[in-house]
């Protein structure tokens, strides 16, 4: 796979040094090699996955549990701004007891090709009522970036949700009844964003995502299914932050994702 010199940089500001940084006349990768400062990021361009996409290991769907009683109703027939507007007000898990925002998400619409799903709200998001912001919102900006995506601005391409709205008391798990009680309205986010591929960021969402309660490094590296959508699993941001040197695994996922759009 080739990389041009935007993507490069962005790799760099990952701190993923590629290989390729030995090519001759490369000045971009190798000022980034050197710790020189990532040039500043021009306009996305179209994504171009030069080599062929290789044989995606495909696992079997898991059931998608049911939707526990209690769950929000009317949801069903809402669009995309009256979805947001509703979530606030939902109560139907005990979630919504200490809120004091919920966290709905922020990206592209009315379609996002990336849906990325996060673990649950931290405290900042919780206060803020924004999705992943901080330092960790950064690193995930330059992550989609790198990877030809954005959730911002008139061209936004990523979604960008937690899996559920509101965050658990002191940070705990969500549980299932609250996971089940909240997929209601993930479900209708995917109805609306008609994503091509669903990122999930860390061990909860990857975990609800997928199915399966196994560490999130066997997780990684395949192409998992849920409600008939490819699912990709990588490192929450904020733990990158504190293990840099799992971003070039970080940056292995994106490219999975990025085959698993590309696939027919
Ligand atoms: S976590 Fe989800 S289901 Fe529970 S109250 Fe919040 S929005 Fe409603």
């Amino acid at each position: 796979m080739s990389w041009d010199r935007r993507q490069r940089a962005m790799l760099a500001e990952m701190g993923y040094r590629l290989p390729a940084v030995r090519e001759a006349g490369d000045a971009a990768a190798v000022a980034a090699a050197a710790g020189a400062p990532a040039e500043p990021a021009p306009e996305p361009e179209p994504i171009v996955v030069a080599a062929p996409p290789p044989a995606v290991l495909r696992v079997a769907a898991p059931v998608a549990p049911p939707v526990a009683a209690g769950a929000p109703s009317g949801f069903a027939g809402l669009d995309l701004p009256a979805l947001r507007e509703a979530v606030p007000a939902c109560r139907a898990c005990g979630l919504c007891e200490q809120r004091r925002h919920a966290v709905f998400g922020v990206g592209a619409a009315p379609q996002a090709p990336w849906l990325v799903v996060t673990d649950p709200p931290d405290d900042a998001d919780d206060a803020s009522g924004e999705a992943l912001g901080g330092d960790a919102g950064r690193l995930l900006d330059r992550m989609l970036l790198a990877a030809g995506q954005r959730r911002s601005g008139a061209d936004a391409t990523a979604f960008v949700t937690p899996i559920v709205k509101c965050r658990p008391p002191r940070g705990r798990a969500p549980q299932p009844a609250e996971l089940d009680a909240c997929e209601a309205v993930l479900a209708r986010q995917v109805e609306l964003l008609r994503p091509r591929v669903v990122l999930a960021l860390g061990l909860q969402a990857a975990r609800r995502l997928t199915g399966l309660a196994e560490p999130l490094g066997r997780l990684r590296g395949r192409v998992h299914a849920w409600r008939d959508l490819p699912v990709v699993v990588t490192y929450h941001p904020a733990y990158l932050l504190r293990s840099p040197a799992d971003k070039a695994g970080a940056w292995d996922d994106l490219c999975l994702a990025r085959r698993t759009t590309a696939s027919p």
